[in-house]
């Protein structure tokens, strides 16, 4: 995302790619506008937030008329930098970064794992979803221009990794490990612990049921 986007508040830059995704879908059926409302529905934010996100945007929907597609689209292109594709590597391909490789991020949105690696030498210079996977001894050989990582390596090693990385010029880090990694101020760290996500979600569940809508 571009330096432009500082002025938008951290909660609404976090719903960002979820309207972009839509709002993509939208111009795609050939759409030309679409109301709050329908947003709404369809992203699950209620419609209060998505006025006041759009109103940062510069976006100003008019009654009756509701939002142009085309604006906001190149509206969110430009900003989550859309027109260039960011370029990601993997560091651990186990079971879930394996999936990851095989995933195609591209479907939604311009980011691309480029290079793998790992350091079990039977997976070292093999290809997976495409994607070359190299020795972790050459990370910082490889690692040129890369921004973004993600770390799927077993949490023991992904305090080193990080600091690697960090030292390779990585600014951002998708943390998948159960590990609290600790970084300089400037790295910024994305957290995504599933088995967490997973036990938060039986919890919540189980002791604050959701009441069916009526009618
Ligand atoms: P698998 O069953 O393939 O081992 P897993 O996800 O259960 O997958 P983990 O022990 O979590 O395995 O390890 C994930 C991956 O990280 C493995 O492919 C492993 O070889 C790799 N790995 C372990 N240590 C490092 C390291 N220091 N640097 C890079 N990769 C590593």
């Amino acid at each position: 995302m571009n330096n432009e986007q500082n002025k938008i508040p951290q909660a609404t830059a976090k719903r960002l790619p979820l309207y972009y995704r839509f709002i993509n879908n939208l111009h795609h059926q050939g759409k030309l506008r679409v109301s709050s409302k329908e947003l709404s529905d369809a992203v699950k934010v209620d419609s209060a937030t998505i006025r006041r996100d759009f109103s940062y945007f510069g976006a100003l929907g008019k009654k009756g008329y509701g939002y142009n597609v085309e604006y906001l689209l190149s509206f969110f292109r430009k900003t989550l930098d859309q027109d260039e594709v960011t370029k990601v590597a993997l560091i651990g391909v186990g079971n879930l970064g394996t999936a990851f490789l095989h995933y195609n991020f591209m479907k939604n949105n311009n980011t691309k794992i480029e290079m793998a690696f790992d350091a079990d030498p039977n997976k070292v210079g093999s290809e997976i979803g495409g994607v070359p996977v190299y020795h972790v001894d050459d990370l910082e050989d490889h690692l040129q221009n890369t921004a973004v990582a993600i770390l799927t390596v077993p949490s023991t090693e992904a305090q080193g990794i990080t600091e690697r990385l960090v030292e390779a010029g990585v600014s951002g880090i998708l943390n998948f490990t159960p590990a609290r990694i600790t970084v300089p101020d400037h790295i910024r760290v994305h957290h995504i612990d599933l088995s967490v996500e997973l036990q938060s979600l039986v919890y919540f569940l189980k002791h604050y049921p959701l009441e069916e809508e009526e009618g």
